[in-house]
């Protein structure tokens, strides 16, 4: 550990009246019944990011209201414990299909206001980003629930476009088609016209304006086209090279004027109906989307003059989510609401087109994230936890060696006035005590006591730091030492896969106890043997935090921590590290009595499905197994029963769930 000398000039007088703490609350860390939830609720910021969805409930648990305001809270605790009793085991994926309806209600809702307001003279047609989530049950839930806004879905590749074209059967609602493409998306999304979509081609590399003219000769019909624009306007943040000049899609100006004239020499130029642009995902700054939205209403209402047939603005996704509930422009929050959203999109849209005397387009969006993340929580539970010691050894019958019992006196002096100062004696100490085992003159077990009263006065030091209004800078990283690691049945690689990849974060908490203070601090360790399968950065007030808040664990009671806002990009995104393959996932809808039905379940992978990833047929595997078995019978190395009872757990194991049953 390291941990700078003290400085006479960081030597804090405190002389405040707190009491020294008394041996057993800081060796054994008692629950205060005096925590309330609502400092639960400060604690994790649940209001912040959470609302209406997520609360804490009188009886210290999450509760989940799916339909926001309008009433219906179920308690999630409760809700895993009866997933368990239908042996649904964690780590669990929930989904709440009314929040995803909720979702889509209110970005029309925001986008209906916004033109009521500003009385736009078009509409408002979204689409969803099949890539976000594309798990069936919730492209069917997307499209179900969208039918009454008329919501279309975006594919950003062949086999989403595959998806989108089964999948969506609204009346009017849009397919757009973006990616990269061949001859065959071409005609397939061509095509798909004639069974009634409306299917709309948006040309993303300049290869492809010639590819489409080709097909639509071939084919001898009328597309209607798109084209992506890159915007000088930058994203910022991890995005932030998705617009720009050297995006990676879209067409620069140039190249946009290019695709008008070889429209135009083939009579096609009204088959160009749509701008698209997107500048990335996750726009923490409504600065940046309003940038974005005057370059790009400008270009559309010069493609207008240029004389094609315009009649939608695509403004792509963007559209952040506040991970971490603070309302700012900090990467994992936002500095806007949606309808803020809506407004800068509708007024500035109208304005431009008002100047040049341009008729509006239809307005599109294609939010994924904003639409999919918060219908998703994942439930894992606590297996175990590894901490520094924190409690002092019993004293023993004989007299102790000196250095131990300068350790305990060090220790029991520890008060509000002293503890910068007996920080270092207990430091010393320590040191002299290894030196000594090092001579040969401590054995182990009186070593092991050092380091244990050590480690126990550090925590007494922790507990009156905490008390303090500023830590004294010397113990800045004091808390960071003495955090415990929570080891959880899960891997981030499957299920977080982003918090790896690109340091998201999301906001984690435990789903119950949340009437009792949290005494612990810790990191969390993953299933996987990968030092990267940690969670080690959380929400905070500003910034991250190193340590999450937790209660103790007591062995053998359940702990469940719940990982929130998780619907968007995750599932698809993880993979198989260590093997540990998909999760359980459920849906869950409220009914009309006032409970909550379990629409779907979808088991999570077995050992035998991840190992046939991989190429391993499980019959083969067992049947070498039995082989090994029988020779080992024959030679005496094993008795039948136990021959029998491996065979027969190595079967089990090949159809039971890859994580930890506890
Ligand atoms: C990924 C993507 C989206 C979705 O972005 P979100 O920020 O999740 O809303 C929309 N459009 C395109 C073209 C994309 O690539």
């Amino acid at each position: 550990m390291v941990l700078a000398s003290p400085s006479p000039e960081s030597l804090r007088n405190n002389s405040s009246d707190q009491p020294a703490l008394r041996r057993d609350e800081t060796a054994n860390p008692v629950e205060t019944s005096s925590w309330t939830i609502e400092q639960s609720e400060e604690l994790y910021r649940i209001r912040g990011w959470g609302e209406p969805y997520f609360g804490i409930n009188a009886a210290g648990r999450v509760t989940v209201s799916p339909k926001g305001d309008r009433g219906g809270a179920i308690d999630l605790y409760e809700l895993v414990e009866s997933l368990k009793r239908r042996n649904l085991g964690l780590p669990l994926l929930i989904r709440f299909s009314d929040i995803l309806a909720d979702r889509i209600e209110r970005l029309n809702a925001c986008f209906s206001k916004a033109i009521t307001r500003y009385s736009y003279a078009g509409h408002y047609r979204g689409v969803f980003p099949v890539k976000c989530n594309q798990q069936r049950h919730v492209v069917e839930d997307l499209v179900r629930f969208g039918e009454p806004y008329s919501f279309g879905l975006e594919a950003g590749s062949k086999p989403e476009l595959l998806i989108a074209l089964a999948m969506l059967k609204t009346p009017g609602a849009l397919l757009i088609c973006n990616g990269y493409k061949d001859y065959g998306y071409i005609e397939t999304a061509m095509l798909a016209q004639k069974l009634g979509h409306q299917p709309i081609l948006v040309l993303e590399q300049p290869e492809e304006v010639d590819l489409a003219i080709e097909v639509a000769q071939n084919l001898g019909l009328k597309p209607c086209l798109g084209v992506r624009s890159k915007l000088c306007a930058k994203g910022v943040g991890r995005w932030g090279t998705s617009s720009g000049d050297r995006a990676k899609f879209g067409l620069n100006l140039p190249e946009i004027v290019e695709a008008v004239d070889k429209l135009r020499a083939v009579d096609m130029l009204d088959c160009l109906q749509l701008l698209h642009f997107h500048i990335g995902s996750q726009i923490s700054s409504i600065v940046t989307i309003k940038d974005a939205i005057r370059e790009a209403s400008q270009i559309y209402v010069e493609l207008a003059k240029l004389g094609a047939n315009m009649n939608y603005l695509d403004v792509g996704g963007g559209l952040a989510v506040d991970y971490d509930g603070s309302k700012t422009s900090f990467y994992a929050s936002k500095n806007y609401n949606m309808q803020n959203y809506a407004n800068d999109i509708v007024a500035e849209v109208k304005e431009a087109c008002e100047e040049k005397g341009c008729a509006v387009p239809t307005l599109v969006s294609e939010s994924g994230r904003a639409i999919a993340s918060h219908q998703s929580v994942l439930i894992f539970d606590v297996l175990g936890t590894s901490s520094q010691p924190n409690s002092v050894p019993a004293l023993p019958e004989t007299k102790e060696h000196l250095v131990l019992r300068n350790l305990r006196e060090t220790y029991d002096s520890i008060n509000a006035e002293n503890f910068q100062e007996l920080f270092h004696d207990a430091a010393q100490f320590k040191d002299e005590a290894v030196s000594l085992f090092n001579f040969g003159y401590l054995s182990m077990t009186d070593r092991a006591k050092a380091e244990q009263i050590y480690w126990a006065s550090c925590r007494k030091i922790l507990a009156i730091i905490r008390t303090l209004d500023e830590t004294p800078q010397e113990f800045e990283n004091l808390e960071q030492i003495l955090a415990s690691i929570y080891y959880i049945n899960l891997s981030i690689f499957q299920s977080a896969p982003d918090c790896w990849a690109i340091d998201q974060l999301f906001p984690i908490l435990p789903i119950h106890h949340l009437d009792q203070e949290p005494t612990e601090r810790a990191t969390l360790a993953d299933l996987t043997c990968d030092s990267d399968g940690k969670f080690d950065r959380f929400i905070d007030r500003l910034n991250v935090k190193p340590n999450l808040e937790l209660h103790t664990h007591i062995p053998g009671q359940p702990y469940y921590l719940g990982m929130f806002l998780v619907g968007a990009y995750q599932e698809i995104m993880g993979n198989l590290h260590n093997m540990f393959g998909d999760t359980n996932t459920v849906h869950v809808q409220l009914t009309p009595q006032g409970g909550y039905a379990i629409e779907h379940v979808v088991k999570g992978d077995t050992m035998n499905e991840v190992l046939s990833y991989v190429q391993y047929n499980g019959d083969d595997l067992l049947e070498s197994l039995r082989q090994a078995s029988e020779a080992a019978l024959r030679d005496g190395r094993i008795e039948i029963e136990e021959a029998q009872r491996l065979l027969e757990t190595y079967e089990a194991g090949l159809r039971s769930y890859t994580y930890l049953n506890l």
